[in-house]
């Protein structure tokens, strides 16, 4: 078989399933094995000297890490990829890259929570400051907060919580106007919904914890760069040199080879239960990228390629009483945090305390839920006897 980079003219199935393998070097075997190791051993002094061959030392990558990371380069259309032992330390990797003592970041006020919590102790104290932005506000109005010092922005599309979609070619042509660096956490549609450095983003984050794992057992962040920021990325995870753990690397790559359809199930999955719940009287209002309900709900229908399934659910005014028991009876439905497993899970949340750009509104209580691959009619009826206690205990 041909090996990795012959792709030209495949789609982009096609090539995910070819992508960051070479059988040739493993035995003929057709995944690349876990590699454990700190030292590679040069054969001369020559070599040595001029460390030749395309391993040096374990923090400088294995054949293992280096599959997933063509892999994830492959398929994100990107220069470079860098691995992290988490979503997070993705986040603060790009945000190190792109950021310098003096610097102005603007950030969307939608972003991931603990990100926020990243820039507000971290870069402050490395003397870097940040404004945070309406996700919904036009790229006219976010020109007039960008300073002579401003050198980046933070981006999340849709927002976590509270899924606004924001205009992200509108943002990108502003950056660029701007010679700003555009960082994208893109978690929640991953390359395969909405491909990052095709819309013009200079670093793009993926929290592989989620759909990339598929299965609630490992931590992964990754960090993918265009040209122009690939060198300087690269560098900054050298300065920094965390790394997963192999055994993640070889899971996470395991689970790329199947993400492309367990999106398209995910999608199917969320748009069913969404549809559901939007019918329901106990529900206000649904918060889901592919329904018109959603703000920029017409920015994903321009932008992206397709819908995964987590999404918020506001309902009518209850008591915390009674949402407790909604949810402390649920037999399909995990309560706990993460998402983009092959279970269900929810969460309550409340966005009011931490949003200071935006006003989050919501009479009654938020919801979110991650739908996993359990029959929708199970799903269905296990919520169904939620919010018959929900009624019960309002
Ligand atoms: C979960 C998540 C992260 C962080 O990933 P961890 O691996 O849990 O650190 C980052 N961004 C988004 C949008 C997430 O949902």
């Amino acid at each position: 078989m041909a090996e990795q980079g012959n792709g030209q003219g495949w789609t982009q199935r096609t090539r995910m399933a070819a992508a960051g393998r070479r059988p040739r070097e493993q035995f003929g075997y057709v995944n690349t094995p876990i590699y454990r190791g700190s030292t590679v051993l040069f054969p001369t002094y020559a070599d040595l000297a001029a460390r030749t061959g395309r391993f040096s030392y374990g923090t400088a990558g294995t054949p293992t890490t280096q599959a997933l990371e063509e892999a994830w380069s492959e398929l994100s259309g990107a220069e470079t990829t860098v691995l992290t032992p988490s979503g997070l330390a993705a986040i603060a990797v790009a945000l190190m890259t792109a950021t310098a003592a003096g610097d102005h970041v603007l950030v969307m006020d939608s972003v991931y929570r603990p990100t926020r919590q990243f820039c507000d102790t971290m870069l402050a104290r490395f003397g870097v400051a940040v404004t945070y932005f309406d996700p919904m506000l036009p790229a006219d109005e976010v020109r007039a907060l960008v300073r002579p010092e401003t050198r980046a922005m933070m981006l999340e599309a849709p927002g976590s919580q509270s899924f606004e979609v924001p205009d992200l070619p509108a943002i990108v042509a502003l950056a660029r106007e701007r010679d700003l660096c555009t960082i994208l956490d893109n978690t929640w549609a991953t390359p395969v919904f909405l491909a990052p450095h095709a819309l013009g983003i200079d670093l793009a984050i993926e929290a592989g914890t989620k759909y990339l794992s598929g299965h609630s057992d490992l931590l992964m962040g990754l960090v993918s760069a265009n040209a122009a920021w690939a060198k300087r990325l690269r560098a900054t995870f050298d300065s920094f040199a965390i790394l997963p753990g192999p055994e993640d690397v070889f899971l996470a790559l395991r689970g790329f080879r199947t993400l492309d359809l367990r999106l398209r199930e995910a999608e199917r999955q969320g748009l069913a239960m969404a549809r559901w719940f939007k019918a329901r009287p106990e529900v206000a209002r649904v918060l889901h990228p592919a329904l018109p309900d959603c703000p920029g709900h017409g920015n994903w229908a321009r932008d992206f390629r397709g819908s995964t399934g987590l999404f918020s659910v506001l309902l009518h005014p209850a008591p915390v009483a009674a949402v407790a028991a909604m949810l402390d009876g649920l037999r399909l439905f995990g309560m706990g945090y993460s998402w983009g497993g092959y279970e269900s899970l929810v969460i309550p949340f409340d966005c009011a305390g931490y949003r200071s750009a935006t006003r989050w509104r919501s009479d009654g209580p938020a919801l979110r839920f991650s739908i996993g691959l359990e029959d929708v009619a199970d799903l269905q009826a296990d919520l169904d006897s939620g919010f018959a206690r929900l009624r019960a205990a309002c």
